[in-house]
């Protein structure tokens, strides 16, 4: 019998622990440890901050499911994880032993690498649902009140599309208002062209966007490195590609929301032969840690290289159907172990993101991730918003009814039509 614990339970850790429990055996017992049981539909918040959702929209709480299906929940969080001992060290002092650890826990904000960046301080963030109702304050003040917007992301960061996607619904919900004659918007991003979203482009990402800012009167500045947030203006210097000064802005606002860079949670950060410089979990190709190989990682903290050079830090992205593939192979492997034999499923890691834009939307597809690729594709219309309601429906009646299937798979891939995109291959062990 072995004991298995999903350490998180946000996107990744959720279908973790379902697409786990079907594949462990009758006496094999896993556990799932998490701050509390309520699961919030990251890719929704954007919503929350200009009142198209509540937060009770797209909040679960899955302690009642994981019950139902015999799945362990320990609410208290972990403090420390000390994977030489295979032990995780709960908040309360307690300990959860365990034979095989899958490390789900998400990014660790980096709020504090640039003064007066985030919600404690003079920008608004759409990263936690809490952040994005407190952005719907600042948003119903700024339509009493118009003035200068600025969207983006700063140095580090590895999340772009939802930054696009938050400065695009802005746009359509102050429209709506009929205040955005009165409000100029600028996007600032690390990144060294709109639209690499730290895939160096997916499709014609760069010509989608540009357009659509365009259209949308939304200015941009890009290699931004922010350099600190006040109450009335960000300050951004813009690099050369050689990584040299070339122009300090002081932007006005009056409203901003700008998405942070990334770090490892500090329950592991630190941890020699667990975590990279950042934090971030170190993995091979089966997801698994080489220094504790019954370690298993996935979702936003596992370490992945950048894609290419640039003059500032642009991260690459984890988005939903990358971390679902990382979430079937660990399930393998770990499925594989328990059996007696070696890990050999592989993810794919395929990037599949919808951005959407409240009444239009871009989609792409890249695969793999890094160019030259088999699938290099990218498109834009109304059908997009639709798949972005239909995704989160979808997600959230998953995760309330405890199913391990994945939304990508069975739905925007059939509806893309690029169902014979092979999410997992297995691999001869080495
Ligand atoms: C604003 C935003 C919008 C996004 N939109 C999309 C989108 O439209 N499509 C898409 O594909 N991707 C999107 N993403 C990217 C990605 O899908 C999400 O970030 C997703 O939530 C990542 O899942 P995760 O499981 O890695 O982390 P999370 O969902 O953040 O879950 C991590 C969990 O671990 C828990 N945890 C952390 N530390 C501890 C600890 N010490 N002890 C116990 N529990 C702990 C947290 O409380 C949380 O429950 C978006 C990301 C953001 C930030």
């Amino acid at each position: 019998m072995s004991h298995i614990v999903v350490l998180g339970a946000g996107l990744g850790g959720l279908i973790m622990a379902y697409e786990m429990k079907a594949k462990i055996r009758r006496d094999d017992r896993l556990t799932v440890v998490n701050f509390g049981s309520s699961y919030s539909f990251v890719p929704s918040n954007p919503w929350v901050a200009v009142g198209w959702r509540q937060p009770g929209d797209i909040t679960v709480d899955f302690g009642p499911v994981l019950k139902q299906q015999g799945i362990g929940l320990r609410v208290e969080g972990a403090k420390r994880v000390h994977p030489q001992d295979n032990r995780i060290e709960l908040n309360d002092g307690s300990v959860v032993d365990y034979d095989y650890l899958i490390i789900a826990t998400g990014p660790d904000l980096a709020f504090d690498e640039i003064p007066g960046l985030g919600p404690d301080g003079h920008t608004q963030s759409v990263c936690h649902t809490g952040h994005a109702l407190q952005a719907k304050a600042a948003f119903d003040a700024l339509v009493k009140k118009p003035g200068p917007v600025v969207i983006g992301a700063v140095q580090g960061a590895s999340c772009f599309g939802p930054a696009y996607e938050f400065a695009f619904i802005l746009d359509t919900a102050l429209r709506n208002a009929r205040v955005r004659d009165r409000v100029p918007m600028t996007f600032v991003t690390p990144e060294p062209y709109i639209g690499h979203l730290g895939l160096d482009g997916v499709g014609d990402t760069k010509g989608l966007i540009e357009s659509a800012m365009r259209h949308r009167h939304i200015k941009w500045i890009t290699n931004a490195r922010t350099t600190r947030a006040e109450a009335d203006k960000i300050v951004v210097e813009e690099v050369n590609d050689d990584g040299s000064l070339k122009a300090t802005h002081e932007l006005p606002q009056a409203f901003s929301m700008l998405l942070p860079a990334f770090r490892g949670v500090p329950a592991v950060h630190g941890i020699e032969g667990l975590t990279n410089p950042r934090g971030f979990i170190t993995i091979d190709k089966h997801q698994r840690n080489p220094a504790f190989p019954n370690v298993f990682s996935v979702g936003v903290c596992v370490a992945i290289p950048p894609v290419g050079k640039n003059p500032l830090a642009v991260g690459v992205p984890k988005t939903g159907f990358m971390i679902e593939s990382m979430v079937t192979a660990t399930a393998e492997n770990i499925a594989a172990l328990l059996r007696g034999e070696e890990p050999r499923a592989v993810a794919s890691w395929n990037a599949v993101c919808l951005a959407d834009f409240g009444d239009d939307g871009i989609a792409f597809v890249a695969q793999p991730q890094i160019p030259p690729r088999n699938v290099n594709w990218a498109s834009q219309g109304l059908w997009v918003h639709a798949a972005k309601i239909g995704f989160e429906k979808y997600f959230l009646r998953k995760i309330r009814q405890g199913k391990p299937e994945t939304f990508y798979e069975n739905l925007v891939l059939d509806m893309l039509g690029i169902k014979k995109l092979k999410e997992i291959h297995m691999e001869a062990a080495d």
